[in-house]
């Protein structure tokens, strides 16, 4: 099923209205009103009026759960989120709201993941209907994990992205300029990853994909390629269980980190991770950056060496 373009454009897609949950607290006077966390921003542009309502009636259910979890968490700087049949033409009809940010469509094309992107009124989620139905009527377990997770990474992302891009309530492009881009990948998927997980979910996705990045940092040992590693093992940090021991990714991804230079390095930009997500969650302010920058920096020189 395809969409009208302008259905599937985050300025102009067609919302539907979201009704309030009911919470009790026995200390707190009965049952009261609290509004559904994703609000009236979902737009879900399917015929099936019966489907619709089903995934809008989900994603605010995990929405809910999310923000139980991690109550100083806010969508409050959420635009839109769209479920999409057509992955390919939501990007197309969001081309010119990726461009004013320095993203293009080739980003993101050859992708079939969810993604969310700052635009001049908020975050936009875009989730593809696979990746909903996964949640919604898994065939699997592990589907139905990945369903979940990705659905919670993408809030998560709502979060962090809105701290990051409206300080003032206006997006404000580029962030810091004396942050390499590599590093702000790097920490919005390490703190998306840190709130999507769920005690007891698989984490073989994760390790995985670094594994993939090692692989073909080895079979061409460039600084982009060194970069991308450090997205992934970010993200890794974030996933698996650390139980607050820095080195995880160490023993988890022995083939990486081959000497004491190496494991040093990661201490300090597991660290940097850390410390930069106490201050978000702490402060309710995006973190600078500015010494994880400098940390992934050296990692990445690090990795090069055994290469030049
Ligand atoms: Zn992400």
């Amino acid at each position: 099923m395809t969409a009208m373009p302008s259905l599937l454009c985050a300025l102009t897609c067609e919302t539907m209205p979201a009704h309030p949950l009911m919470v009790s607290r026995p200390d707190d006077g009965g049952p009261k009103q609290i509004s559904a966390p994703l609000g009236n921003k979902v737009s879900i542009p399917l015929l099936q009026a019966e489907l619709r309502d089903q995934i809008a009636t989900l994603l605010q259910l995990i929405a809910a759960v999310q923000v139980v979890r991690y109550p100083w968490m806010t969508m409050d700087g959420l635009y839109r989120v769209i479920v999409t049949p057509d992955r390919h033409a939501t990007l197309l009809a969001n081309e010119h709201l990726l461009e004013a940010i320095g993203q293009s469509v080739a980003m993101h094309v050859n992708k079939k993941s969810a993604f969310a992107f700052p635009c001049p009124h908020g975050i936009v989620v875009v989730l593809p209907l696979d990746v909903i139905r996964l949640a919604l009527a898994p065939d699997t377990e592990v589907e139905r994990q990945y369903g979940l997770t990705t659905v919670w990474h993408e809030l998560a992302h709502v979060h962090a992205l809105s701290k990051q891009y409206f300080a003032n309530r206006r997006l404000q492009i580029p962030v810091d300029s004396r942050i390499c881009p590599t590093t702000i990948q790097a920490w919005h998927e390490f703190f998306a990853e840190r709130h999507s997980h769920w005690p007891g979910f698989d984490t073989a996705l994760e390790r995985h994909l670094v594994d993939e990045a090692w692989k073909e940092f080895v079979s061409e040992p460039t600084r982009p390629k060194a970069a991308h590693l450090l997205v992934r093992l970010a993200s890794a940090h974030g996933r698996v269980p650390t139980h607050g021991d820095l080195g995880t990714c160490i023993s988890a991804f022995p083939q990486v980190f081959a000497s004491n230079s190496l494991i040093k390095q990661w201490h300090a930009c597991a660290e940097a991770l850390e410390q930069a997500c106490v201050t978000i969650v702490e402060s309710g302010n995006a973190p600078d950056l500015v010494l994880l920058n400098q940390r992934l920096g050296n990692l990445a020189d690090g990795l090069m060496v055994p290469h030049l």
